[in-house]
């Protein structure tokens, strides 16, 4: 099998596996005050640890819960009832969540928030939370997040920046960025799957989604994923020592535009002249559908997807390539090829002449 989707989520490392499985062999809840528990919660403090630094905040600054889904909501739910911006190219976790108040700031061709924009409807009224995807994970985009801050808080926003597809691929500072809250997702980093976080700066407070137990300092009640937690301390830890990999991702990633383009007519890239992360390629090949580009791929024990994995199966045009300004058809013959840290050249290889033949075979 060739695995190339990474962004959907990415093989869990050696070392998260090792560490998940002894601590599953262990006994322990992290909020006992005995032996057994106080070893657990040393596996979350860690985790915590090792998260913090890797994005550089103070660990009391964050929390764990069991997915990005769940810390995207938790954030957006705090602000119920109050007017939220977000971005056009948000996840389904903060475009569905609910909020009747959500307004949509608009990107440009290239996939790039529209800073103009948002600014004038910061301008036009007030504003509790804007929402803007650090890497958009259909596209690979990187978006200006730092200008984005700043704009929002010079007029009293707050804001949240999705930092699932960027942790691990570009170097992600929380302090820095001047961001109010960042979510985060295990399985994106080589961690497993059912484990995530947010970090926060102490402006407002959190209303939890989860209400019970007292854990994560009351913002998060539930009994805490121990071997997760401790999996994805370790995945993050490793994934940000190894950032450098990404750069080799990026000549990969142009060896199969550059060839695919020149090789094969209708193909185009999306959001190919502005900054992006290594590892991933938004292909739209005129007039043949992502479904057949798939299940031909599929034939081959090539795994892609079209559009985010959460809305696959059903053959919707995604909202991100429609909101770059993609034709509905256009938006339904677009893979995504994402690559991650087990990715070998031969993999690429075999990809790009499977791939062609696919698609001469089907142009005839
Ligand atoms: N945000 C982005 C950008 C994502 O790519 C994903 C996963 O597809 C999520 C949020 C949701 O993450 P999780 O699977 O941890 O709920």
């Amino acid at each position: 099998m060739i695995y190339l989707d990474h962004n959907a989520t990415t093989q869990t490392r050696p070392e998260a596996i090792d560490l998940v499985t002894n601590i599953m062999a262990q006994v322990g809840n992290g909020s006992s005050t005995h032996c057994a528990g106080r070893a657990a919660s040393m596996h979350i403090e860690r985790a915590r640890e090792q998260i913090a630094k890797a994005i550089n905040t103070r660990p009391a600054q964050v929390i764990f819960t069991s997915c990005a889904t769940e810390s995207i909501n938790t954030i957006l739910k705090t602000f119920k009832g109050e007017r939220i911006l977000a971005s056009g190219i948000e996840h389904a976790a903060i475009v569905d969540c609910g909020n009747a108040e959500l307004e949509i700031i608009p990107v440009t061709s290239d996939g790039i928030i529209d800073l103009d924009t948002m600014e004038a409807m910061l301008e036009r009224a007030p504003t509790a939370l804007v929402n803007i995807m650090y890497v958009n994970n259909e596209t690979g985009v990187i978006q200006p997040i730092k200008e984005a801050i700043e704009i929002a808080h010079k007029y009293g926003a707050l804001i949240h920046i999705d930092a699932v597809q960027a942790l691990g691929k570009i170097p992600v500072d929380f302090k820095d960025s001047g961001a109010d809250y960042m979510s985060f997702s295990a399985h994106k980093v080589g961690g497993p799957q059912g484990v995530g976080c947010f970090a926060f700066a102490a402006k407002k407070p959190i209303r939890p989604l989860m209400i019970g137990g007292k854990q994560e300092k009351n913002q998060r009640a539930g009994t805490s994923n121990v071997a997760g937690i401790a999996g994805m301390g370790l995945a993050v830890e490793i994934a940000v020592e190894n950032i450098n990999r990404y750069d080799e991702l990026a000549t990969w990633r142009d060896d199969i535009e550059n060839r695919l383009t020149k090789s094969l007519p209708g193909i185009t890239i999306n959001g190919k002249n502005t900054p992006r992360v290594g590892n991933t390629i938004s292909l739209t090949c005129a007039k043949i559908t992502n479904t057949i580009q798939i299940m031909n791929l599929d034939l081959d024990k090539i795994c892609v997807s079209g559009g985010s994995a959460c809305s696959s199966g059903v053959a919707k045009p995604s909202h991100v390539l429609t909101a770059m300004g993609l034709t509905d058809d256009d938006a339904l013959s677009t893979i995504r090829i994402s690559m991650g840290w087990n990715t070998t050249q031969d993999d690429v290889n075999q990809f790009i002449e499977k791939y062609t033949k696919i698609i001469e075979r089907l142009n005839k």
